[in-house]
């Protein structure tokens, strides 16, 4: 007899409270995980994210082999899956860590259910946000819906004791272990040249780098884009190579990493807002902008996700989404707003792109993303406010272009009193830095302000509905 772990999004040895405390039952466990054709063909499949998926599960595997165990694979729906394995191995327990999308959930209930029914528990942890955001909430016993009274109490919540690998991890003998798949077999397709390798150790390697170098500047920098010194911890915060407990641990005093923490935050803001809405996958969370008039068009969409746009900052952004599986946050926020505001086009399109793409495509933060930027969700503001101008934004955040030129190589060579408007290069500028517009990098596909007042004639009528 023993116990059961069933990883989801927690794939590490180090800090897991499903694996500690099936260890503690004093027995063989079965650490094992189910890959999910819902998940890897459903709405939000992604090659680059189940690359990242499966290089982070050979880790798992291999660390809990130097342990004296294995990852055991199964492929198929969870609840016959896991249940049958449980029977196999005479596990009286199943332990894993809660999560909060509404598929998750629902996934989670239907194992439990089926668990039950064959005699085995199931005995939910935390192990994914810093804090359990299931339950905290306001004085009046509510859900938040702004981020900064969200934060105050989030600072005072107790933490959880942080846990420590596992020396030894004893698995029963003669269970068939699985067989971990290449991405080809599950039918994806890769789409990132240059993505960020995933596991446990990568995850570790950078958090050292970052809390090394750039934590200490991470308040005045964190939006500098030709910069680039954030984290890129999120993939594996995704996936749980890392655990945001393990992050805030190492945190000192000092503007700079509780600014970051503070962005740790925001990850349990939008985790505890998705648990609360599950609605919100799929609709907006203000009810007043549900049914609003959006832009069907396919060429403007096309351009945007392709970096067409022929707005410089929006390109850069795009095309780094394809070419490393991540966009810096700031650069988000703009391709974000242009979509929405600009094109006019509904931020459902723009999420699911993101998701395609994304190492750290996560439906909690993804979406609470998106209904920020696109004026419909939570933590709101004016949405004329969350308009940006892609030329300002340019001039605040990547001045000397370092950012636009790394990702858009036909704009290397415009000087930058020219970098943020292209368009107005005179034609003897264009042929010199040999980037001819319309030819070389397109015509900007609308113009700033009158996209602006468009977007506010959209917002204002959806609002006095
Ligand atoms: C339209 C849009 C879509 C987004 N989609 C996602 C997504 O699918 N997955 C995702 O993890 N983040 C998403 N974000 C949030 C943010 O852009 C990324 O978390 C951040 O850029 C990751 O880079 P980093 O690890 O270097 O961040 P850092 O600046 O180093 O921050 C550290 C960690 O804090 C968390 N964090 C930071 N900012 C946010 C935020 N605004 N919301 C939630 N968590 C945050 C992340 O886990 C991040 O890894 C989105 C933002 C926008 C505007």
């Amino acid at each position: 007899m023993g116990a059961m772990v069933w990883f989801r999004r927690d794939l590490r040895v180090r800090d897991n409270p499903a694996l500690r405390e099936a260890l503690a039952e004093g027995r063989r466990v079965v650490p094992t995980f189910c890959l999910d054709d819902r998940l890897l063909r459903g709405r939000h499949a992604s090659g680059p994210r189940t690359q990242f998926l499966l290089e982070s599960l050979a880790e798992l595997d291999a660390a809990l082999r130097e342990r004296g165990g294995r990852l055991f694979m199964r492929w198929g729906r969870p609840e016959r899956e896991l249940v049958s394995l449980a029977r196999e191995a005479g596990c009286e327990r199943v332990h894993f860590a809660y999560d909060v999308s509404p598929f998750a959930r629902r996934r989670g209930e239907l194992v439990a259910r089926a668990l039950e029914r064959a005699g085995v528990e199931p005995v939910a942890h935390e192990g994914v946000n810093a804090v359990d955001v299931r339950a905290i909430e306001t004085k009046e016993g509510r859900p938040y819906a702004v981020f900064s009274p969200f934060h105050r109490n989030w600072l005072g919540v107790e933490r959880r004791p942080l846990l420590r690998a596992p020396r030894a991890v004893p698995v029963p003998d003669g269970l068939d272990p699985g067989r971990l798949p290449e991405l080809g077999d599950l039918g994806l397709r890769h789409e990132v040249a240059e993505p960020a390798p995933g596991g446990e150790r990568a995850a570790r390697a950078r958090l050292d780098a970052f809390l090394g170098d750039d934590v200490a500047d991470y308040a005045d920098n964190h939006d500098a884009l030709g910069a680039d010194r954030t984290s890129r911890l999120s993939p594996y915060l995704h996936l749980g190579c890392v655990s945001p407990r393990q992050i805030e641990e190492r945190l000192g005093p000092g503007a700079g990493p509780q600014a970051f923490r503070r962005q740790l935050c925001w990850r349990d803001f939008h985790h505890h807002v998705l648990f609360h809405n599950p609605g919100n996958a799929r609709s907006e969370y203000q009810r007043r902008y549900r049914g609003m008039r959006w832009s069907r068009s396919g060429w403007a969409f096309d351009a945007w996700a392709e970096g067409r746009t022929g707005y410089p900052l929006v390109d850069a952004g795009m095309r780094q989404l394809r070419r490393e599986g991540w966009m810096h946050n700031r650069a988000r926020m703009v391709v974000g707003s242009f979509l929405t505001k600009h094109l006019g086009i509904d931020w459902r399109r723009g999420e699911r792109h993101f998701m395609r793409l994304l190492l750290d495509g996560d439906e909690a933060n993804n979406n609470g993303n998106w209904q920020w930027i696109a004026s419909v969700g939570t933590d709101p503001a004016p949405y004329h406010r969350r308009i940006y101008n892609p030329k300002l934004q340019m001039e605040r955040f990547d001045p000397d272009g370092r950012y636009v030129r790394r990702y858009v190589p036909e704009l290397a060579s415009v000087p930058d009193e020219h970098l943020r408007e292209p368009w107005l290069m005179p034609p003897e500028v264009q042929a010199e830095a040999s980037c001819v517009i319309g030819r070389d990098y397109p015509e900007p596909i609308v113009d700033h302000r009158e996209a602006r007042e468009e977007a506010i004639a959209r917002y204002r009528e959806a609002a006095g509905r």
